[in-house]
């Protein structure tokens, strides 16, 4: 995710080379996975089908990289993700093998979130036990929608059923934790619709939710279907509707919305229990190491990507190449700490605000547009912190936007 323009640095050809000169302190790790069963229309993530087997080539170069990473680990990492693509599609024995390969080569503290994203076509109970048995403790499976009518406008081919399928092996494999993905905004869906796969995702007991609106990001066979006029897009007005229909479910059945797009389901003995710790780094600004092609970390205001194509990474040796190094500077480190902080629900604490705003004529720039949202009711400063009210939530990336 990168929300401001950030300076090119010229030098570093590797991972390591990006993180020279850094005191990073790593509190997570994310391992991309590229394999996909089928590229669906609406995807930008870098994932393609792996006519030639090269997964075993993968985990083989995985296991060389995160033994190359393994020194810039100072302390036992609190969360691991892996995403991708389909972490799931890669064959039993070398999920387990890549799994194992992050905790023995990185390490994690015993209590440490594991998640790895799955498509629910793909859990069966050798995978759902594979995961398991590496200690897996969270899945987030790509549900998206359950009526089949959507799921093909997505391109997405797997069964609805099967995500309640894939939500049985799970929790008798013993996997505590399950998380849905939900798409809303898809073209022919009506609110009445949103509505029935908001009720399907929650009969099956999930523990968090992410539920994104579509969006046509440029390079995606959906967005050029789109400028052809093969479809119209959903109205403005009846998304709008199904944000609100989600927030009003969700609450009544029990779950806290924490983020922009991202519900956790409220435990009497912990009400953060269920969110989502790998990506509340991202939103807190902390540091976390990436590991496999495209994936990208960050170091205090150091963010990097590696190569993404699978064959450039396959040949390399040690940390991974990169194709970006961006060094951000105050004024971008503090439009990227707005950007980031204020998607959560709890918002930013106001004596970091201040700071941010007291950043020249940017941060009084800053503070303008932050009076107008105040003004207009879709912020507001409580208990120390300004953050988004319920209303102004429904609108916050426009408002960030104005505001960075
Ligand atoms: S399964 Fe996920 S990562 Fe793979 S192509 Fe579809 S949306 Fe993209």
């Amino acid at each position: 995710m990168k929300d401001v323009t950030l300076q090119q640095a010229p030098a570093a050809r590797t991972a390591a080379d990006a993180l020279a000169g850094t005191e990073p302190r790593f509190e997570g790790a994310y391992v991309h996975v590229p394999f996909c069963f089928h590229k669906c229309h609406y995807c930008d993530f870098y994932s393609f089908v792996d006519s030639e087997d090269r997964q075993e080539a993968y985990v083989e170069r995985l296991e060389r990289e995160l033994s190359a990473l393994a020194p810039w680990v100072r302390a036992p990492l609190a969360t691991v993700f892996v995403g991708g693509g389909t972490p799931t599609l890669l064959r039993p024995p070398l999920l387990a093998r890549a799994l194992g390969a992050v905790r023995e080569r990185l390490g994690a503290s015993p209590g440490a979130e594991w998640t790895v994203e799955a498509n629910p076509e793909t859990v069966n109970s050798e995978v759902a036990a594979t995961l398991a048995a590496a200690g897996v403790t969270r899945v987030s499976l790509g549900a998206q929608s359950f009526d089949p009518r959507h799921l093909k406008t997505l391109e997405r081919w797997h069964d609805p059923a099967s995500v309640g399928r894939a939500v049985t092996f799970l929790r008798a494999a013993g996997i505590g934790r399950v998380s849905l993905d939900l798409i809303f905004g898809i073209p022919g869906q009506s609110v009445a619709d949103w509505e029935r796969d908001l009720d399907a995702a929650l009969a099956l007991a999930p523990d968090h939710l992410s539920c994104y609106g579509l969006t046509y990001e440029p390079n995606t066979a959906m967005t050029a279907r789109l400028r052809r006029g093969d479809f119209e897009p959903c109205e403005d007005s009846s998304e709008a509707r199904m944000l609100e229909v989600a927030c009003e479910r969700l609450r009544a059945s029990g779950f806290r919305r924490y983020e922009v797009s991202n519900w956790a389901r409220a435990r009497d003995a912990d009400p953060h229990a269920e969110e989502c710790a790998h990506n509340m780094l991202y939103w807190l600004d902390r540091d976390w190491l990436a590991a496999g092609p495209s994936a990208s970390g960050h170091a205090g205001n150091v963010r990097w990507k590696n190569v993404p194509r699978l064959g450039d990474w396959l040949a390399s040796e040690g940390t991974s190449p990169v194709v970006d190094v961006e060094r951000a500077t105050p004024d971008m480190q503090a439009g990227e700490r707005l950007m980031m902080g204020l998607r959560l629900v709890d918002g930013l604490p106001e004596a970091e605000v201040s700071a941010i705003l007291a950043m020249g004529e940017r941060g009084a720039g800053r503070g303008r547009a932050i009076s107008r949202a105040t003004d207009a009711g879709l912020m507001e400063r409580a208990g120390g912190r300004l953050r988004f009210t319920e209303q102004g939530m429904m609108t916050a990336n426009a408002t960030l936007a104005d505001l960075v």
